[in-house]
């Protein structure tokens, strides 16, 4: 069969085949982004699920499922993104192009540098989509429809390079997604102030929670609603995923954590002094960050931010 123009790759292959793994595998068969789907997921328990979902040929080994492909996907953990190419490095098609998930770039990139074959075409990124689910059955093909994807190409002069660029960012158009490129210093900044420090906080709060001796663990769940449930849902997200993120993006994280640090020490200090105004201006200015969330599309306005209950 022909590559038709709708088709971008002839085959592609997922590592992992997780949440992003699987959305990935179904967006692209629904799209005809890609005309055959091998996946493959060191998990034989998930490789059999992933089998039963449809998701696409399932391959017992990461060698089989990228030899002939045109695009790699490495779809798992950051800390696992190294050992995921460099097993089945010599398998790759010459001229393939390998890009990756994760949510760290600058680590993942010098990982995935020190492996990848010279003719191969390495060009890192990252979905701007996810939800706190794991695993295959989690994935569905609307994920990336209306999010970002970043991708953060090499300063890699090779003419082939660009052209490899330009088709991935038509491939993750064809899925659905707004694409925008990006240097990796920048995207691990930009992300450890709007995903890895909110997760952060999240995580501490809902351990806090549980920690806390004086308010019972019922009564914490019973009055979840009045905010603290809007921690728990991202404070349910995957516990790998997370370490390896904030052990891979050590440095943006710090950096942003000290800020914040500073800036809750200050609002520690407006409570103490009865300093109403700073409050009060501080949390006006996050209203309005609110509404310019909801107006670029990023979530919804419905009440109770469109749950049922
Ligand atoms: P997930 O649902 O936990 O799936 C990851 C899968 O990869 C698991 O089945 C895991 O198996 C498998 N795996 C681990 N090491 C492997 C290896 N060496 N070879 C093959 N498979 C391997 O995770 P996910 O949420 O899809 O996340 C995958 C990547 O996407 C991460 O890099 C993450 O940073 C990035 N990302 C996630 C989100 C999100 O919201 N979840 C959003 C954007 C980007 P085991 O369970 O046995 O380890």
């Amino acid at each position: 069969m022909r590559v038709s123009d709708a088709m971008i790759f002839e085959r592609i292959a997922i590592l992992g085949a997780g949440l992003i793994g699987a959305s990935i595998a179904l967006a692209a068969r629904a799209s005809s982004a890609a005309r055959v789907v091998a996946l493959y997921d060191r998990d034989a328990e998930v490789r059999s699920r992933a089998l039963a979902l449809g998701l696409g040929e399932v391959c017992a080994d990461s060698a089989s499922a990228v030899a002939g492909a045109d695009l790699v996907v490495l779809a798992v953990p950051v800390g696992a993104m190294g050992s995921a190419l460099a097993a089945c490095a010599e398998a790759l098609k010459p001229g393939a192009i390998v890009t990756d998930v994760g949510s760290v770039k600058g680590a993942v990139i010098e990982a995935l540098s020190a492996v990848v074959p010279a003719d191969a075409l390495l060009v890192p990124g990252h979905p701007i989509a996810g939800t706190e689910h794991s695993g295959p059955e989690a994935g569905f093909a609307a994920l990336f429809k209306g999010r970002w994807h970043i991708l953060t190409p090499l300063p890699d002069e090779r003419p082939e390079y660009a052209a490899a660029v330009d088709r991935l960012e038509a491939f993750w158009r064809a899925l659905g997604a707004e694409v925008e490129r990006m240097d990796a210093p920048r995207h691990d900044v930009v992300l450890a102030v709007t995903s890895h420090l909110p997760h952060l906080i999240a995580f501490n709060i809902v351990a806090m929670a549980e920690d806390l001796e004086s308010v019972t663990e019922s009564e914490v769940v019973k009055y979840s609603a009045s905010g603290f449930r809007d921690f728990t849902r991202i404070a349910a997200s995957d516990p790998t995923m997370w370490r390896d993120v904030f052990l891979n993006n050590r440095e943006a994280v710090l950096e942003v954590l000290g800020r914040f640090s500073e800036d809750l020490a200050a609002l520690q200090r407006a409570i103490r002094w009865g300093d109403g105004d700073t409050l009060y201006d501080l949390f006006d200015r996050a209203r309005r960050m609110r509404r310019e969330v909801i107006e670029a599309g990023q979530d919804t306005p419905a009440p109770n931010w469109g749950r049922e209950n």
